[in-house]
């Protein structure tokens, strides 16, 4: 067979949303990445191959901001039915688009050289088999990132690592069990259907499973406050649990039967192919039941798609230099190192997944989580690999932590995180550990640059703009400089509200030497949805079609068209403009900068949480 051979500054293994946005922001930063992804398409369980929701923090000013939601803003404009296949297309692009980044998809990673060094091991290479060509890929490189979900890196490499449930006497966690196990969240086979205008017929497979009637399956959701020592929030209140039923109603939003889930009392690796026949089964049987056996107003309704590759929710985690537990979480993970954040409830699914109900136990529970609560930088990295980082769903957390920790929007921003850290150990000779010792305040610098919230830190202004004149009020220019990018938990805006076809400008008094102009727009952070469907108010996902499905709209706020002019030369102009995040490189100099604000998508007025120059 053929060896191809790569060298990079930075290795990815995975290409979920964690490694992607790793990648993207790697790139961006200026350093060689190579994505080695063992799927045609990038996303993981987000893509067309397994269909999840991304989700992320609860509350509307909490949502997602940085590469994921420029990758939703990008999804919205290009594809507003939400077709699966070019929502693939979008991540596709976005990488492609990135001249430092080198895509190897269709290519498993398994094996991995490392050298014993006084202080440690370190990844030397890691070479995977490509599908499609018949060939071994060796990317030989500077770092490397675990971002394949399953750590596939941890057992080749001699990470620390470990699966399953805590016990409560290993970090004093209220969910922790009473002994440690080696159970967790289950995998998941999901359907997709759409409504027609006719009745369609279903003919079950002889080997599906037959529920005749809901009791098969299903029972009753219900409320119960958790009695057995929860601290933190339980000292100032009750905190109460929500155990999930098992929905099945048909509609846009309804649900995506998450809960046809198994493998959680498995072994999460191992037991895949076994997991995923069974999935099938019960999958093909659920569909009977909605179609034939009872009345689900279904007769209209046919099969779009059903999963033959298992989400997984959880398989190893790395034990890092920090192991974040749900005593973080509920504190509001108060980190100095912080490099994230969450705010998805701890979403506990029963190990048991689909077969619970043989129990009259709920598929998930979720106890209840601050959001937004932060993330620290040391659960990126462990100390026994040196040139080694992991992000998404494998970082150091206990599996309570990751009940919340795991969403998608969440495992995003960690991406990005750990590629900017990378690209700081590349240029800066750093290892993942001493970026914590000496660099932690420029990472932060760096990702409230690029557009990431990070829950109690400001963006530092740049003394250029802070020392221009504007043409705007004491109290716009206040707001414009706070540091402060989306409105806070009692909704005060943070955002400087113009007419359309009103501007900003900067005199600066003299020539200067202009660096990066950069903007935030507001990407309605109150909107109620970008479609009339409900869910649609954070990411937009869809899993079912109805006839009454709405094509999904640019948030209204965003702006359309600008323009931008140094000592009244217009130096550029966009049309068609929907992202939140504006950066342009000026690299002139000039004594005057005008941003002249056109049209929005849809809003009254024009917002801007930021504008300036450095
Ligand atoms: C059914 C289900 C429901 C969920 N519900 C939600 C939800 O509603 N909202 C939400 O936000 N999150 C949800 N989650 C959680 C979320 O999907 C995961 O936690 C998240 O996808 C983790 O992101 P990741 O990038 O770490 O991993 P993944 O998305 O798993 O991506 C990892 C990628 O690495 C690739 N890979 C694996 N091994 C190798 C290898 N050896 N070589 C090369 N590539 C490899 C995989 O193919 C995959 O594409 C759900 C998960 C499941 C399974």
């Amino acid at each position: 067979m053929e060896r191809r051979v790569h060298d990079t500054d930075l290795c990815i293994v995975g290409g979920g949303l964690s490694g992607l946005c790793a990648g993207i922001a790697a790139a961006r930063e200026g350093i060689r990445v190579v994505i080695m992804q063992d799927r045609p398409m990038l996303g993981g369980n987000a893509s067309s191959e397994i269909r999840m929701w991304v989700r992320g923090a609860k509350g509307p000013e909490n949502r997602e901001t940085g590469i994921i939601s420029e990758l939703e803003e990008e999804n919205i404009y290009r594809n507003p039915t939400l077709c699966y296949s070019v929502w693939d297309g979008v991540m596709w692009e976005k990488a492609k688009k990135e001249k430092n980044i080198e895509l190897i998809l269709n290519c498993s990673c398994c094996d991995c050289e490392t050298v014993k060094e006084p202080d440690g091991e370190r990844i030397v290479s890691v070479t995977g088999w490509q599908l499609t060509t018949y060939a071994w890929h060796t990317v030989r490189a500077k770092y490397f990132a675990d971002c394949s979900g399953d750590s596939v890196l941890a057992t080749l490499s001699g990470a620390r690592w470990r699966v399953g449930r805590e016990a409560r006497s290993e970090y004093g966690e209220a969910m922790g069990r009473e002994e440690a196990d080696r159970k967790t969240m289950g995998m998941s086979c999901l359907i997709q259907a759409r409504q027609t205008d006719h009745p369609v017929e279903f003919i079950p497979p002889e080997w599906a499973y037959v529920y005749e009637k809901d009791e098969d399956f299903n029972f009753a959701c219900v409320r119960t406050p958790v009695a057995d020592g929860s601290r933190s929030i339980a000292d100032q209140q009750i905190k109460v649990a929500t155990s999930m039923s098992r929905p099945h109603k048909l509609g846009t939003s309804e649900t995506n039967f998450w809960w046809i889930e198994m493998g959680g009392d498995r072994d999460s690796i191992r037991d895949t192919e076994e997991m995923r026949d069974e999935l099938l089964r019960i999958a093909y049987g659920i569909w009977d039941h909605v179609k034939n056996r009872g009345d689900h107003d279904a007769d209209n309704w046919e099969l779009e798609w059903v999963g033959f590759l298992p989400g997984k929710r959880e398989s190893r985690r790395y034990i890092g230099e920090y192991v974040m537990t749900e005593n973080d979480v509920e504190a509001g993970g108060k980190f100095d190192d912080i490099i994230a954040y969450g705010g998805w409830p701890m979403d506990d699914h029963n190990p048991a997944g689909f077969k619970s109900y043989e129990y009259s136990f709920p598929p998930s529970i979720l106890y209840p989580a601050p959001s937004p609560y932060g993330i620290p930088y040391r659960v990126l990295y462990g100390r026994e690999v040196k040139n080694m980082f992991f992000a998404g769903r494998n970082i150091s957390v206990t599996h309570a932590a990751l009940s919340s920790t795991r969403v998608m929007a969440t495992c995003a921003l960690i991406g990005q995180a750990m590629g900017t850290a990378a690209s700081i150990c590349v240029k800066e000779g750093q290892t993942p550990h001493g970026v914590y010792l000496n660099r932690i305040r420029e990472l932060q610098g760096k990702l409230l640059d690029q557009g990431c919230f990070l829950p109690g830190k400001k963006r530092e202004i740049p003394a250029l703009s802070l020392g221009a004149k504007l043409n705007l009020s004491d109290g716009d220019r206040e707001i414009l400089f706070n540091g402060e990018e989306r409105p806070d938990h009692d909704w005060k805006q943070n955002y400087v509200s113009l007419p359309v076809g009103g501007e900003i400008s900067f005199d600066f008094g003299e020539k200067k030497k202009l660096g990066t102009l950069r903007i935030l727009f507001d990407p309605d952070f109150s909107r109620k949805s970008v479609s009339e469907n409900k869910k649609m108010r954070v990411f937009a996902q869809r899993a079912m079609r109805g006839l009454d499905f709405v094509p999904m709209k640019v948030a209204r706020t965003l702006v359309k068209r600008f323009e931008i002019e140094v000592d009244g030369r217009k130096v550029a102009g966009y049309e068609n403009w929907h992202n939140s995040l504006f950066r342009l490189p000026l690299d002139t100099e000039g004594r005057r900068i005008t941003v002249r604000f056109l049209e929005t998508w849809g809003a009254d007025d024009v917002h801007v949480f930021s504008c300036d120059v450095n």
